[in-house]
């Protein structure tokens, strides 16, 4: 009974953190809007369904057993220290860098930008731009996430713990929320911020070429990706190229990536 009822306490503290996001987007925006929310919004979630289709047929199966191969054999990053909580930091931590790196990757290999293309291509940004990622994504990026999980030898629990702090870290940091700056700032040091992600967002390669971090914040820093100098409502939200416009819409979004040529380059 009582995992059940941890289980239910996280789903509830979970649906409230979701429930004062949307509340505080709507209380604090960020940006100004251009576009009418409800569409763009419903298109969002049904792609974010598509999604979550796709991650619990494959991703979850796969990843749950390497996971617990992980924990038996205390191996990858977190079995070098040891298992236990110093080997689960760690693993917690390689996750989060593993997915630095694809991110990087999805921007810069032109096949995996297809793809990617198709979150950035959302001319608006707030939490429902979280979900909006193209399904076949969730299949292209799965070797890569069963690298991370069997190189930084996390373990079920870990995977779980990681698996819900990244879809709460991913659906603030695309929210539309407008956090007191100093607050904003100090956050970015070490969390990716609604402010610092939409820098990413912008229509200009240079801006879009940073602040990578999908949830810690410290391999921008590291790296030196990190940018804070461009303000909020000097940015313009989406991707610049004859083709962003039709591809906001569903159908068009699914089929971009097979198209035979690309619509835009992925960044140098
Ligand atoms: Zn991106």
């Amino acid at each position: 009974m009582a995992p059940r009822l941890v289980k239910l306490a996280g789903m509830m503290l979970g649906a409230g953190a979701v429930g004062a996001l949307l509340y505080a987007e709507r209380a604090r925006p960020l940006r100004r809007q251009v576009r009418k929310a409800a569409p763009r919004i419903a298109r969002n979630v049904a792609m974010g369904a598509a999604c979550q289709a796709a991650i619990a047929a494959a991703e979850v199966p796969l990843t749950g057993r390497i996971a617990a191969r992980n924990a038996a054999r205390k191996r990858g990053l977190s079995g070098l220290f040891g298992g236990g909580v110093v080997g689960g930091g760690v693993a917690f931590l390689a996750m989060d860098y593993g997915f630095y790196l694809w991110h990087v990757a999805t921007h810069k290999v032109p096949f995996l930008w297809r793809f990617h293309r198709v979150h950035h291509v959302d001319p608006d940004m707030d939490a429902s731009t979280a979900l909006r990622f193209h399904f076949v994504d969730m299949f292209v990026s799965l070797p890569w996430r069963l690298v991370q999980v069997r190189a930084s030898g996390i373990g079920p629990r870990g995977l779980a713990v990681w698996r819900r702090f990244f879809l709460l870290s991913v659906l603030f940091h695309h929210a539309n929320l407008r956090l007191p700056r100093g607050f904003d700032e100090a956050l970015s040091k070490h969390i990716t911020t609604p402010r610092m992600h939409g820098i990413h967002h912008s229509q200009i390669p240079c801006e879009m070429d940073s602040n990578w971090s999908s949830g810690i914040a410290w391999w921008d820093h590291l790296h030196a990706t990190f940018r804070s100098d461009v303000p909020a409502d000097k940015i313009t939200i989406g991707v610049d190229d004859p083709l962003a416009e039709r591809d906001t819409h569903l159908l068009p979004a699914l089929k971009a990536p097979f198209a035979a040529r690309p619509a835009m380059r992925a960044l140098p």
